[in-house]
């Protein structure tokens, strides 16, 4: 029998795991973190459910509606939209076929055009149809919202700072292939978290599968011909590898150079209230970009009860500027919510220095483990979502079955 080691227990490991699992083959995952997950974790903190990092689950990704079990992952959801800010106050910005009502109720005071309405229905009119993330196009982001000629408010206030959101890039380098993607996702499904945190998902995918064949807090170190060696000094045979770690881990263990500027960066604060917000819809808020430390910010217990003790509200704040304290970030949100610094108690702060990473730029990567037939996946791979996570960890996995 062909022994296949898997290298990762982040979402794309676990998802490769659980498809070997399913196809009844032996392997081994080991995970040099204590707990599985990579990048999606969840931790119980003073009697708040906190994820490490804002994240959201998009119920339409095709992979995610394939993989995971909603009904185990309990899910809540956020309204379809976001509160944008505008003049001082922050107004709902819904999509109109979700919530007609408060769209036209609201159609005033979000601070788009007629235009930038016409302009979003053919954005939605282009994503009705199958939508690549990833094509031969090289326009970026920046460049579509530039080529669709929205408002300059419009941009300012809602269009900018939600892909920033998504990507953790204010620039919007990523291509304009994704901003359709994500669109779509956006449109036909729901962001959603889980009753117990982003973690659930991580729970979901490792449910089927024997406790055994899971290693956690022991790490790779080098992978020498057809062996790896551990930070424990043991030494693992395989017949076939999936390397599943993130691109920097991968790129050490392979000798490849990781690339400059490949990476993106975002800390989250979490802090507790005792009072519901007036803006209580279960919404993100946007902030315009560059006029405010923070990016975005939600009370999540108004999207999920389960994430706040009774009677408190749990509201996470991300910034993309990594050296930010708290102090800053509370004093922006009781600015901006016209609330009082003291009805914020800061919990707990998660710096993410690799958050995410840059399409298309592990080219020599994929290069060197093709060469060596060591079988990658990771978001990294694609692009960066749970979507990638999953749908690499799968095509990971149906490889080693045509080969095994
Ligand atoms: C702040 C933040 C917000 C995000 N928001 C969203 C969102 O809203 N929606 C969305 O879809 N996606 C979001 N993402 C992206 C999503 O979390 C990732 O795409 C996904 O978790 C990546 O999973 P992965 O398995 O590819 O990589 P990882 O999670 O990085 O997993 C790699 C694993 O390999 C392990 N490892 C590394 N080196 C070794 C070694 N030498 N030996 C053994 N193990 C090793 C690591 O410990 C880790 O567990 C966000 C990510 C972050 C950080």
């Amino acid at each position: 029998m062909n022994s296949i080691v898997i290298v990762g227990g982040g979402i794309a490991g676990l998802q490769a795991a659980q498809i070997l699992q399913s196809k009844g083959l032996d392997f081994i995952l080991i995970e040099k973190s204590m707990s599985i997950g990579g990048r999606v974790q969840s931790e119980e903190f003073k009697g708040y459910i906190l994820d490490h990092g804002f994240q959201v689950l998009q119920t339409a990704y095709p992979e995610v509606q394939r993989s995971l079990h909603f009904s185990k992952c309990d899910l809540s959801y956020f309204e379809s939209g976001a509160y944008v800010f505008n003049e001082g106050k922050f107004n709902p910005f819904l999509y109109p076929f979700k919530s007609p009502f408060l769209f036209f109720k609201n159609i005033n005071s979000v601070g788009a055009s007629i235009f930038d309405y016409l302009k979003l229905a053919l954005i939605w009119l282009k994503t009705l149809g199958s939508v690549s993330p990833l094509n031969s196009n090289t326009e970026t982001t920046t460049e579509l919202i530039a080529r669709y000629r929205f408002s300059e408010k419009f941009q300012r206030i809602f269009l900018r700072p939600f892909f920033a959101g998504i990507y953790l890039d204010e620039t919007l380098s990523p291509p304009a292939s994704l901003f359709f993607f994500y669109m779509k996702q956006f449109l036909e499904g729901n962001a959603a978290l889980p009753k117990s945190g982003m973690g659930a998902i991580a729970l979901d995918l490792v449910a089927g599968i024997p406790k055994e064949k899971i290693r956690t807090g022991v790490g790779v170190t080098e992978i020498k011909g057809k062996s790896l060696l551990l930070n424990n000094g043991e030494k693992v045979d395989f017949d076939h590898l999936i390397l599943a770690t993130d691109p920097r881990n991968a790129c050490e263990l392979l000798n490849v150079t990781f690339p400059d500027h490949a990476h993106f960066s975002s800390k989250t604060f979490y802090f507790s209230l005792n009072k519901c917000l007036e803006t209580s819809m279960p919404l993100i808020h946007l902030m315009p970009l560059n006029s405010s430390p923070l990016l975005h910010f939600s009370c999540l217990s108004q999207v999920n009860t389960a994430l706040a003790p009774e009677g408190k509200h749990l509201v996470s704040a991300t910034s993309l500027q990594m050296e930010i304290s708290e102090l800053e970030i509370k004093k922006e949100l009781a600015r901006v919510l016209e609330l009082s610094q003291s009805d914020f108690t800061f919990l707990k702060s998660f710096s993410i220095p690799y958050s995410l990473f840059k399409v298309g730029n592990f080219k020599q990567l994929i290069h060197k483990a093709n060469e060596n037939k060591i079988v990658l996946a990771g978001d990294y791979t694609q692009f960066p979502s749970l979507q990638a996570s999953l749908s690499s960890g799968r095509l990971a996995a149906e490889k080693i079955l045509e080969n095994s």
